[in-house]
C-alpha cells in the first residue's frame, strides 16, 4: 500500500520537485517499508519521535524537521546523524540557538525560514515584511554554523483553492523578491517548500521545489 501510493506520487512529480515523505506519527516499519520503495527523505515534527525512529532507518535515510521546535530540544535534534534540513525556523530567537548548538556540536545545519501566510492565528512563522527586513538587514551574515536554503510555509486550511494559490503564491513571490533584489548574492538559497496532501499539485504550479506529503503515503494519522 504505501510502496503503491507513493510510486503513484513520485510517477507524477516534475523532475524539479523533491518529495518528503512526512512520516509523523507512523511506526519505523512504514517508514522503512517506503525507504524499500526507494524514498529516501522523511520529515519529522517532532524531536522525541525522530530521536527514536531514527536509529532504526538504514544509514543514509535523510531525516528533516518541519515541526514546531522548541530551543530547548535544538541539541537534542542536532545529535540525530543525517538530519539534512530544519523547515520550521519560526524565529530569530530560534535561528541562533541552532546556530549556536551546531557551532557547538562541530556541525554545519542547512534551514528555511517559516512564512506565515496562513489565515489562522495559530500558525506560526514570519511574516513577510519580517523575512523580507531580515534579510535587507543581512542577518544571515552573522551566522557561524546555519546555512538559509530557503523558505518554508503553508496555506490556510480551508477548501476554497483560489485562496489555497494566493497563499502559496504569496511565499513563492517573497522568495523571488529576495533573491532577484533582496538578497542576489546568497548563495544556495534554492528551496521553497510547500504543499502538503490536499494542496500540493497547486504549490507546485505556484512555484514549489519541495513538498511535503504524509497521509497520500502513509494513510491517516492515528492520534
Ligand atoms: C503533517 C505535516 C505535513 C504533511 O501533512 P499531510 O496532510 O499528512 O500530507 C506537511 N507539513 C507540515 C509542516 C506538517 O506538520
Amino acid at each position: 500500500m504505501i510502496s503503491e501510493n507513493l510510486q503513484n506520487i513520485v510517477s507524477k512529480l516534475p523532475d524539479n520537485i523533491t518529495l518528503v515523505a512526512v512520516s509523523k506519527f507512523h511506526p519505523a516499519e512504514a517508514v522503512l517499508e517506503a525507504y524499500n520503495a526507494g524514498q529516501r527523505i522523511f520529515g519529522e515534527s517532532r524531536v522525541q519521535e525522530i530521536t527514536s525512529k531514527a536509529p532504526l532507518l538504514p544509514e543514509d535515510t535523510e531525516w528533516h524537521f518541519i515541526g514546531h521546535l522548541q530551543t530547548n530540544k535544538v541539541a537534542q535534534l542536532l545529535r540525530i546523524g543525517n538530519l539534512k534540513l530544519i523547515h520550521s525556523i519560526d524565529s530569530d530567537r530560534l535561528l541562533q540557538v541552532v546556530d549556536k548548538e551546531a557551532v557547538k556540536a562541530g556541525i554545519t545545519v542547512d534551514v528555511l525560514l517559516e512564512i506565515h501566510v496562513a489565515d489562522e492565528e495559530t500558525k506560526s512563522g514570519f511574516s513577510v515584511a519580517e523575512i523580507e527586513q531580515w534579510m535587507s538587514d543581512r542577518k544571515f551574515e552573522t551566522l557561524k554554523a546555519t546555512h538559509i536554503r530557503g523558505v518554508m510555509g503553508m496555506a490556510t486550511n480551508t477548501d476554497d483553492i483560489a485562496r489555497i494559490r494566493a497563499d502559496f503564491h504569496s511565499i513563492r513571490e517573497c522568495y523571488n523578491r529576495i533573491i532577484g533584489k533582496i538578497a542576489p548574492d546568497l548563495r544556495r538559497f534554492d528551496i521553497v517548500s510547500m504543499g502538503m496532501s490536499h494542496d500540493y499539485p497547486v504549490a507546485i504550479e505556484e512555484g514549489a521545489t519541495m513538498i511535503r506529503v504524509g497521509t497520500n503515503i502513509f494513510g491517516e494519522r492515528t492520534y
